[in-house]
């Protein structure tokens, strides 16, 4: 296990208070400069900086205690000028709670053709309009210090899922280098913390050869957050990388885990101690009309539910479920109306939000391991409602 060293330097905006710990699993505080995020927590992606579907209030009435907003999709549009012209990305959106803003890197190293990396940064082309752009580690920065978010993340080099050692060797080692520019980089140390990412796809050498190049060229990042999973490897690789590495992140900092928000593997990364997570899965299915119960997804199209009086999930105490039932809903996603989406969006966040919030008091109560097997055996029995016949009307 890692600790910090003191840097004393300046005071990190970002702290974070260990509360409990039960086994590996972690319930804390992380203060920010808008306010404090209890954890275990979910973040909703707010990527051009609205959270697809839902407003403010709404975000606000489900408990959201941070949402992400995205760097590259806001660097092209509207622009970081525009934003930090308006006060910041708080002002700009209305949303006076804590903000991260990821660097870019994930999106820009997605595509393909269109980027060229070098060691000075990464050159590509818009997705928009095929315009010219240069992303560094500096510009990353200067980007995210324009929007004003509490946490930014460094520029790293995502390699794609599944890359072998001899492409990750070179790559961790640039974006330890990446990582030291970008604290050099920022201009608002006081006010915005930095996230360094460790890397080293499904290797537990190489994750330990990042962590450690990290935390030995500690710069006073914030906290740090696992890249490289989720992103197309086995889950049983993901959960075993989880298990090692996570412990190892140093305490007294917060943890993130970046791009996973399936109940069930964020039952398992809680378990081995990570603090933050994220995704734009329950918004993007939840788009498609498929949402998260407590026993297994649904996909409320069906025909089976268009006589079903029951809500999206019975039990659940969100505005969705409370107000409307699945043959209603399943109507407005067949007619093809907007409310559909917006309900079914705000059922899953609140759903994963729940979910964390629950995990917390299970931990602080000694009895996560416990609340993690009840919640998998519920969820594991997959589609309940087409197993048990609806109610017919
Ligand atoms: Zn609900």
């Amino acid at each position: 296990m890692c600790i910090e060293k003191e840097n004393k330097d300046f005071k990190n905006p970002i702290e974070y208070k260990l509360e409990k710990k039960d086994g590996n699993a972690r319930a804390g505080v992380i203060k920010t400069p808008h306010g404090e995020i209890k954890t275990p927590v979910f973040m909703p992606v707010g990527t051009q900086a609205t959270v697809k579907a839902m407003t403010r209030e709404e975000l606000e009435e489900i408990n959201s205690q941070i949402i992400l907003g995205n760097t590259y999709h806001l660097y092209l549009r509207p622009g970081d000028d525009l934003v930090n012209d308006f006060g910041g990305l708080h002002k700009f959106m209305r949303w006076d709670k804590p903000i991260l803003t990821d660097s870019g890197g994930f999106q820009v190293f997605s595509l393909g053709d269109l980027r060229k990396i070098k060691e000075e940064g990464v050159h590509f082309r818009s997705h928009l309009d095929g315009s010219k752009h240069f992303l560094s580690p500096e510009k990353s920065i200067s980007i995210q210090n324009n929007l004003g978010s509490d946490i930014m993340m460094v520029l790293d080099e995502c390699p794609p899922g599944l890359s072998t050692r001899e492409y990750l060797i070179p790559s961790i080692e640039r974006t330890t280098r990446w990582a030291k520019r970008c604290i050099e980089a920022n201009r608002n140390k006081d006010k915005q913390g930095l996230f360094a990412i460790v890397q080293g796809g499904i290797y537990e050498d190489l994750r330990d050869k990042s962590l450690e190049e990290l935390y030995e060229s500690d710069y006073g990042f914030a906290g740090y957050a696992l890249g490289g999973l989720a992103v197309g490897e086995p889950r049983e690789d993901m959960y075993r990388i989880l298990k090692y590495i996570t412990p190892k992140l140093p305490e007294n900092k917060p943890r993130y885990l970046m791009g996973v928000g399936e109940p069930v593997d964020m039952l398992e990364a809680v378990e081995h101690g990570i603090d933050m997570m994220d995704c734009v899965q329950p918004t993007r299915i939840g788009r498609h009309g498929t949402v998260f119960t407590k026993y297994g997804r649904l996909v409320i199209k069906n025909a089976i539910y268009s006589r079903d009086d029951r809500p999206l999930d019975e039990g659940c105490d969100c505005y969705a479920c409370k107000n409307y039932t699945r043959a209603y809903i399943r109507h407005l996603f067949k007619a093809g109306e907007i409310l559909g989406q917006r309900l079914a969006t705000y059922h899953n966040l609140h759903f994963l939000l729940k979910l964390m919030d629950n995990a917390r008091e299970a931990i602080i109560d000694g009895k996560f391991k416990e609340y993690k097997e009840e919640v998998l055996r519920n969820y594991a029995m997959g589609k309940e409602s087409e197993w048990i016949k609806p109610k017919s009307i």
